[in-house]
């Protein structure tokens, strides 16, 4: 027992030393206050504009990253144990070799001892030799914000929970392959659930719902869904047609065999967007109308300068709900006389397998600001009528 305190006090006061004062880490998550999607310069999304509606957060894998009022994360450090509320809440540093999860091999999720967010799992954790549970990635790259520490004469980068701003440890550029980064933690910010364990709600993914919509390019109607308040991802790819994994070229290519020539029951792809959304901050009716008011469905297989049937108008629904509903709607836009007669061309039918497009698709206005899709902006980006939103 006293080899093993010995041990933990020498650990304390030497590896922090030598494993902090590494070369600071280029690792640049999201700060912990910053948009969790910044807008783009181009046409279809001007720099400047934001929506009205206090929108909750969310990471690409379902988790609400809304940060917590300071006077609810008080409240939660108000349960946790001296050491963890030292490290957590005063940036503390646990002796090395000394925390229970260093070797802890069992599968799972690491998740933050205050808020409860997932932060890393285990599939990614490596045995570094520094004494703390070391990670060469975060569980998501949204739950881990990063911020400069220049404490104690080093440049490091401290690593904080997203949500509740639980200090965490810190992160340097020695890490192994893929990423070369190694998160190292302080065992005592975390509380470890086994796969086969049932987390608690806070360690949960929000309920979500899917769906689905084409209106012509899907980078423009992707990009503008994707800063809908409530949608948790966005994600552009093809759907409708007979061919299974279709690539872009076969897409762009598939009208131009004769209709005599294709195999009975053929039917070309549409590039659609999949809507991953939260129903508790956004309907199905509300991404309607947004949907609508991004394109025009009264052209048939075409979107602005775009000709072909991958550019057909078309909601591709979960289930009867959302049929009613889309149906419904439709009806309503007509009611309404919005299109000066002109008929709705947009096809409604159940939707089949979704195939993702190319990596290059994903995101492609965000990362091509230069471009832009013809289309209008939806309620959301429009602050007089997103200060009416519900
Ligand atoms: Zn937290």
């Amino acid at each position: 027992m006293r080899i093993l305190i010995a041990a933990c006090l020498l650990a304390l006061v030497i590896l922090p030393v030598v494993a902090l004062g590494m070369a600071r880490a280029n690792y640049a998550p999201p700060a912990a206050d910053a948009p969790a999607k910044k807008t783009t310069s181009d046409t279809t999304a001007p720099a400047k504009e934001t929506t009205a509606v206090p929108a909750k957060k969310y990471s690409r894998s379902g988790y609400d990253v809304t940060p917590l009022p300071r006077a609810r994360v008080e409240e939660l450090a108000k349960k946790l144990d001296p050491e963890a509320y030292r490290v957590t809440q005063k940036a503390g540093t646990e002796p090395a070799f000394c925390g229970t999860l260093l070797d802890n091999h069992k599968d799972g999720a690491y998740c933050c001892v205050v808020c409860g967010l997932p932060l890393f799992s285990s599939a990614n954790k490596f045995n570094s030799g520094t004494g703390w549970p070391s990670f060469f990635q975060p569980f998501d790259v949204a739950h881990v914000a990063g911020k400069q520490d220049n404490s104690h004469g080093m440049e490091r980068v401290e690593i904080n929970c997203a949500r509740c701003d639980a200090h965490l440890g810190h992160v340097f550029d020695d890490g192994p392959k893929p990423t070369g980064l190694r998160f190292c933690l302080n065992g005592a910010a975390l509380k470890f659930y086994e796969k086969s364990e049932q987390r608690p709600a806070e360690s949960m993914p929000v309920k979500t719902e899917t769906a689905y919509f084409a209106g012509g390019c899907f980078w423009g109607i992707e990009h503008y869904f994707q800063q809908a308040p409530g949608v948790i991802s966005a994600e552009s790819g093809y759907m409708q047609g007979s061919v299974d994994k279709p690539t872009y070229k076969e897409v762009c290519e598939q009208d131009d065999t004769a209709a005599s020539k294709r195999p009975a029951g053929y039917k070309p792809h549409a590039e659609a967007v999949k809507v991953t959304f939260d129903p508790t901050t956004i309907s199905y009716k509300d991404l309607l109308r947004g949907f609508f008011e991004m394109h025009d469905p009264t052209q048939m297989n075409r979107q602005g300068p775009d000709y072909g049937t991958q550019y057909r108008s078309g909601l591709y629904t979960t289930d009867d709900a959302q049929a009613a509903e889309a149906k419904a709607f439709v009806a309503e836009l007509l009611a309404k006389n919005l299109f000066s007669g002109r008929k709705i061309v947009t096809e409604i039918e159940p939707a089949k397998t979704f195939f993702p497009a190319e990596a290059y698709h994903q995101d492609y206005l965000e990362q091509h600001p230069e471009r832009g899709c013809h289309i209008g902006k939806p309620w959301w980006l429009n602050k007089k009528t997103a200060a009416a939103a519900p």
